[in-house]
C-alpha cells in the first residue's frame, strides 16, 4: 500500500476534504487507513464496568486510502507515490514532485 503508518496525508474527497492529519493506524487489506482527528463518527458506548463511559464519544474511523494524498516530508506537497528499487534490493517510495526518497 502506498500509505503507510506515521505519514501524513491530506484528505481529498469526503467530508474532512482539505484537512491534513497523520496515520496512527493501516489496514492494507482494506485499503484503509486510521488518520489522526479525520473521518470522526459518533459511537454510543454502553458502560462497561470502570473501563468505558456511557454515553456518545467521538472517534475516527478508517477512511480509503483513494480519499488521500501524501504530504511529502521533504518538499511539503502533496504528491503521487512512485517507487524505486534501491541497488540492495529494497523498494521504496519517492515522491513525483520533487523526486526524494520518502522511506
Ligand atoms: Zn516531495
Amino acid at each position: 500500500m502506498k500509505i503507510r503508518k506515521n505519514d501524513t496525508v491530506l484528505v481529498i474527497a469526503g467530508k474532512d476534504k482539505g484537512k491534513k492529519g497523520k496515520v496512527r493506524f493501516a489496514y492494507p487489506k482494506d485499503e484503509r487507513v486510521l488518520v489522526d482527528g479525520i473521518n470522526l463518527i459518533k459511537r454510543h458506548t454502553r458502560a462497561k464496568g470502570t473501563v468505558r463511559q456511557a454515553g456518545i464519544i467521538e472517534r475516527e474511523d478508517p477512511i480509503r486510502v483513494s480519499n488521500l494524498m501524501l504530504l511529502c516530508n521533504k518538499c511539503n506537497h502533496p504528491t503521487r507515490i512512485g517507487f524505486r528499487l534501491l541497488k540492495d534490493g529494497r523498494k521504496v517510495r519517492v515522491c513525483r514532485s520533487c523526486g526524494e526518497v520518502i522511506d
